[in-house]
């Protein structure tokens, strides 16, 4: 990976890092609350458990800031952006769609097989 590679790389990764800084500062009441108000979305009936789809979410987002900033780490390695299971350079363009990635897409597939 060219260093320029790795800087545009690591800026998109700073982007969602800040994106995602930005959901988990939001009170996930706050955020209900101002969807709420919404016309369009007072149409759709409110599931039960809407409370723990938020939840949910939020954790998501949580392990993708944490593995974000893992990932962010590991590229300023020697080792970074290589392969976790083969050694092999993952391509740009799959850290670019998926930063939160540590292997290449043949490995990520035979993990998904097993
Ligand atoms: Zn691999």
């Amino acid at each position: 990976m060219h260093d320029k590679e790795k800087q545009a790389l690591l800026d998109s990764i700073d982007k969602r890092i800040a994106r995602l800084n930005i959901i988990l500062q939001t009170d996930a009441g706050n955020a209900v609350a101002k969807n709420n108000q919404e016309p369009e979305q007072s149409e759709k009936p409110h599931a039960i458990g809407e409370a723990d789809v938020e939840g949910a979410l939020l954790e998501i987002a949580r392990q993708e800031l944490a593995q974000l900033k893992i990932n962010k780490e590991w590229l300023k390695r020697e080792d970074g952006g290589l392969c976790v299971h083969c050694d092999e350079y993952i391509p740009l363009q799959r850290l670019m769609a998926v930063p939160t990635t540590r292997s290449c897409v043949k490995c990520a597939e035979n993990e998904n097989k097993r």
